[in-house]
């Protein structure tokens, strides 16, 4: 299998290096700098000799190159140094290679790293990865003699540009490299300390090294010593250490142990539910006949005891060999000290029968934080890999919460590493979980063929409290996320391009033993694993890593939450979330902003182009947007043309296809949104201007009141009108909502009302009107004109007349007709309370029937056409005239009548006899009292001493 041992070489390299950035980044303090400079100035200084520390005209270099960096926090020197935007600075360009890259930034920058001979850094290896990024590491040595445990990590782009390096290297090494005692010598020291046994080990041959354990961990001496490196194997056992000898006086300076050994006890239950009976392995004769198995025991030849002894190991194996770590608890195996499970062992029972009174049965499978347990037929590859991640999980992680969300990462972290397991074994993953030859448990690759949920709303998904809140349930959205990114595919309209298997598994254990605390929930590992990528691998990888994870809609609050999905999962190509104006009328030359929304932020190089259908004309381009950096939320507006009416429709934008809209992903927008949604409220453009017109009083020449009612119209639209009325036409009210009709005072000061007049005079006034629609467009102005006095007169109905006795002319009637337009006078009010003529009731109807004998052919009438009425200034004269209209002849008075009289009372206690000739009769009189109500009495005598009266009153008023 060549293929496989070469990506294990690697993949244990790209490790390595992620643990040097480690111990880079966490002994040293982060300087995050924002100062920018065009170009690195190489001065002379950068050649000069090392200072024992780095000083504040290097670490202002460094700023002024806009590079971050951490220093030692004892030495101050650099450990780990990378561009921020733009490339680290060289002093010589034009290098053709990643090596001449590598090396021409060690000459510039070694001494930041406390050495200032980059010759003293030797090249280790050169891997490319597949991302392009070549990783170039260096020793460090002096005098050809190797620095233990100083190399330099330097990272180089594929466009020959340096992005990082790291390094922790010896400063200021003076050391002599001749050895006084020989490495012969130093390995029969070795020998001489051997206890593993009584057999004297087999040593290697030395191998010199500059050792200073400072370089280790800082609690130690910062002391170098030359050594012997001397590699010890016990000639039974295979244990191996490795010393450190000094070379000069041959004392051990340090052993490092090489045995990463598992130390399995497997327990063969034998379907039995007593747990006793497979502990007894712990009396070693007792145990072989149970055909128990431990480490180093043959083959105890039952295949669920061999099997999962061998799977053990080869778990044991995957994560020491992946991840580093020595065991599931990093101390040899998967017991924590109690319960009879040594820390160094891995305790397993196998062939377990779980007990009645655990409401369950097999086939099932447990960690129980110091052991595994299997029943028959579980032990396969997914599901032993899944129980022993339960240990790892357990040792390594926050440990997660076992119940709802976090007990669900738990599962789904069990699952995707059973799966790691059986492609570490076979080179495959089956994405598939369950017992041997039996149903499946879980389907990763299709969830929801076992009704589990695949995504987090999923109608699978499951709230309820049962299984500690779903864990096995609910894990599948993760874990089936991860399978998309081991394999790639297309998941709910988005699209995962592979990562491979090998990167996801880093991402999701960095995730669980960096980021995740005990209580993390989905969305906390979205982020989990977003950061764990971040710090492992490309944006480009993290992209997918976020595809995954938002197709598995862990970005989003979840089922459960009871909080609605997205329209469209977040990796769902960009698109037009809404277009949208302020909804209202415009006028020319006014500016309506349209808005769009993204469902997430993007950018185009280009500018992008609306376009809008106006008045139904086709579509045309009005706006361009500017999508040049990152936004959701992008406006763009224009100007509303004089000829432009009706509704404003977006039809589209359109953008240059070879500078797409891209989001932070590069994912392209390739879709408008449907018609439909433009846009979100209408926006109507109105150019005309409104008319109208205004009426004061019903269109009454005068008022006694400057207290008037406007009548107003207009033929626009009423919503939104506006009105505003000045007395001046120059100074208006304020704009107030149309109404129909609307008190207005005639002497408003704040409308140009003037001066409230004082004396009875009549005044002429004019009343303006203006009219503004919704647009803003404002009418021509509109007037109406009406005459106001403080005095009136008013002239009531008059008093019932006296009923004709029989001395009185048969049937004498008196009938007062005056037309209202007989009492218009300029500059005066008169107000008529009955308008019409005043029609006396012929009072002889009833009372000529005293005389049978008379008949309605002798009733006199007596009518007074034009009477009229004057009033001066300064007191009231009335005039009457009238015409007397008179015939007829009564029972007693035979004959022709003739009249005698028309006498009229003034009502204040003057009485006239009007002058009269022929049937016309005039009389005037002034009244000394302006004020006050009169009654006027007309009665007129005929021939035969018969009268009849009409009166009328006469009320001048204020
Ligand atoms: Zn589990």
């Amino acid at each position: 299998m060549p293929k496989r041992k070469k990506r294990d070489r690697r993949v244990r390299y790209a490790f390595l290096a992620i643990v040097l950035c480690l111990a880079a980044g966490g002994a040293g303090a982060a300087v995050y700098l924002t100062s920018k400079a065009s170009s690195a100035n190489f001065s002379a200084q950068i050649y000069g000799a090392v200072s024992p520390r780095l000083n504040v005209i290097d670490v202002d270099f460094l700023r002024d190159n806009n590079l971050k960096f951490t220093q030692d926090k004892k030495t101050n020197f650099v450990r780990s140094l990378s561009a921020l935007g733009q490339p680290i600075p060289l002093s010589k360009g034009n290098l053709v290679s990643d090596l001449a890259v590598s090396n021409q930034f060690l000459k510039d920058y070694a001494r930041f790293f406390g050495v200032g001979d980059s010759k003293q850094l030797i090249l280790h290896s050169s891997k490319k990865d597949e991302l392009g990024l070549s990783h170039i590491k260096y020793q460090q040595k002096i005098g050809g003699v190797p620095v233990f445990g100083a190399q330099m990590l330097v990272h180089v782009k594929e466009d020959l540009s340096v992005n990082s390096a790291a390094g922790k290297l010896l400063a200021n090494v003076s050391i002599n490299t001749n050895p006084k005692i020989t490495g012969r010598a130093a390995g029969d020291a070795v020998k001489r300390s051997w206890q593993k046994s009584d057999k004297a080990p087999k040593v290697s041959a030395g191998k010199l090294y500059i050792f200073n354990k400072n370089l280790l961990d800082a609690r130690f001496e910062n002391k170098n010593h030359l050594t012997w490196e001397i590699k010890a194997v016990d000639a039974d056992s295979g244990f191996s250490e490795t010393y450190y000898i000094d070379a000069t006086s041959g004392a051990i300076l340090q052993k490092i142990s090489n045995v990463k050994q598992i130390s399995r006890r497997i327990f063969n239950c034998g379907n039995n539910r007593n747990r006793t009976t497979c502990r007894n392995m712990l009396g070693a004769a007792a145990s072989r006949a149970q055909n128990d198995r431990a480490e180093g025991w043959a083959a105890a030849g039952v295949a669920e005891v061999d099997n999962v002894y061998q799977m053990m190991n080869q778990a044991h194996n995957y994560f020491q060999n992946t991840f580093g770590i020595d065991g599931a608890n990093g101390r040899d195996g998967i017991g924590d000290n109690t319960d009879g499970h040594p820390r160094t062992s891995t305790d397993v029972y196998a062939d377990w029968l779980i007990p009645a009174s655990w409401g369950f049965n097999c086939p099932n499978s447990f960690f129980f934080e110091n052991k595994l347990m299997f029943c028959n037929n579980t032990v396969n590859l997914p599901v032993v890999g899944h129980e022993y991640m339960h240990g790892v999980a357990h040792f390594n992680g926050p440990p997660l919460t076992y119940a709802y969300e976090s007990g669900a990462i738990e599962e789904a972290n069990a699952d995707i590493f059973g799966q790691a397991l059986e492609n570490a074994v076979t080179g495959s993953s089956s994405w598939r979980i369950g017992p041997t030859g039996g149903n499946l448990w879980r389907n990763i690759v299709n969830p929801a063929s076992l009704n589990d949920p695949d995504r987090f709303y999923s109608n699978n998904f499951y709230c309820g409290d049962n299984d500690e809140g779903g864990v096995h349930n609910n894990s599948n959205v993760i874990s089936h996320a991860a399978y998309l990114l081991a394999t790639g595919g297309s998941f709910n309209g988005c699209s995962i391009d592979s990562i491979g298997q090998n990167r996801m598994e880093r991402i999701f254990y960095r995730a669980l033993t960096v980021y995740l605390t005990a209580s993390s929930d989905f969305n906390d590992l979205y982020d989990a694993l977003d950061n764990a990528c971040g710090d492992l691998y490309s944006d480009a990888i993290c992209a997918q890593v976020r595809r995954a994870l938002q197709a598995a809609e862990i970005d989003q609050p979840g089922r459960c939450s009871g909080t609605a999905a997205a329209p469209k999962p977040t990796c769902f190509p960009p698109y037009i979330l809404s277009v949208s104006a302020n909804a209202g009328h415009y006028r020319a030359n006014q500016s309506i902003t349209l808005r769009f929304k993204f469902s997430k932020p993007v950018r185009t190089a280009g500018a992008v182009d609306v376009f809008a259908v106006l008045n139904g004309r086709t579509a045309e381009k009005i706006c361009s947007l500017d999508l040049s950096s990152r936004a959701d939320d992008v406006s763009c507006s224009f100007k509303v043309n004089d000829g432009d009416s009706g509704r404003l429709r977006v039809d589209r934008i359109e953008w240059d296809v070879k500078r797409p809209i891209l989001d932070a992903d590069s994912s392209e927008l390739t879709d408008m949104v449907p018609a439909e949604q433009f846009p979100k409220g209408d926006v109507i453009i109105d150019t005309a201007k409104p008319t109208g017109s205004v009426t004061i009083n019903s269109g009454a020449k005068t008022t006694a009141s400057h207290i008037v009612e406007l009548a107003l119209s207009s033929n626009d639209d009423k919503a939104g009108l506006l009105y505003r009325v000045s007395n001046n036409g120059v100074s208006y009210s304020r704009w107030d909502d149309f109404a129909a009709t609307t008190s207005w005072n005639l002497y408003n000061a704040d409308a140009g009302g003037g001066v409230f007049p004082t004396t009875n005079s009549g005044y002429p006034r004019t009343v303006y009107v203006q009219f503004k629609d919704q647009a803003g467009n404002v009418s021509d102005t509109y007037s109406a004109n009406i005459t106001f006095s403080r005095l009136t007169i008013l002239i009531e109905e008059p008093a019932q007349l006296a009923v004709p006795t029989s001395s009185q002319p048969n049937g004498a009637n008196l009938l007062l007709n005056i037309p209202p337009s007989a009492l218009t006078i300029p500059g005066v009010n008169v107000t008529v309370t009955q308008t019409s003529a005043v029609v006396l009731p012929q009072i002889s109807t009833t009372t000529v029937n005293l005389n049978p004998a008379i008949s309605s052919s002798l009733i006199d009438v007596v009518s007074v056409p034009d009477f009229t009425i004057s009033v001066k200034q300064g007191g009231l004269t009335t005039y009457l005239s009238g015409a007397i209209n008179y015939w007829g002849k009564g029972a007693k008075c035979e004959g022709p009548r003739t009249y005698d009289a028309v006498v009229a009372n003034w009502g204040d206690g003057a009485s006239a006899k009007p002058a009269r000739k022929d049937k016309t009769f005039y009389a005037s009189h002034t009244y000394a009292k302006t004020f006050g109500s009169y009654k006027i009495l007309v009665k007129v005598y005929n021939s035969c001493g018969g009268s009849a009266s009409k009166s009328l009153y006469v009320k001048p008023q204020i």
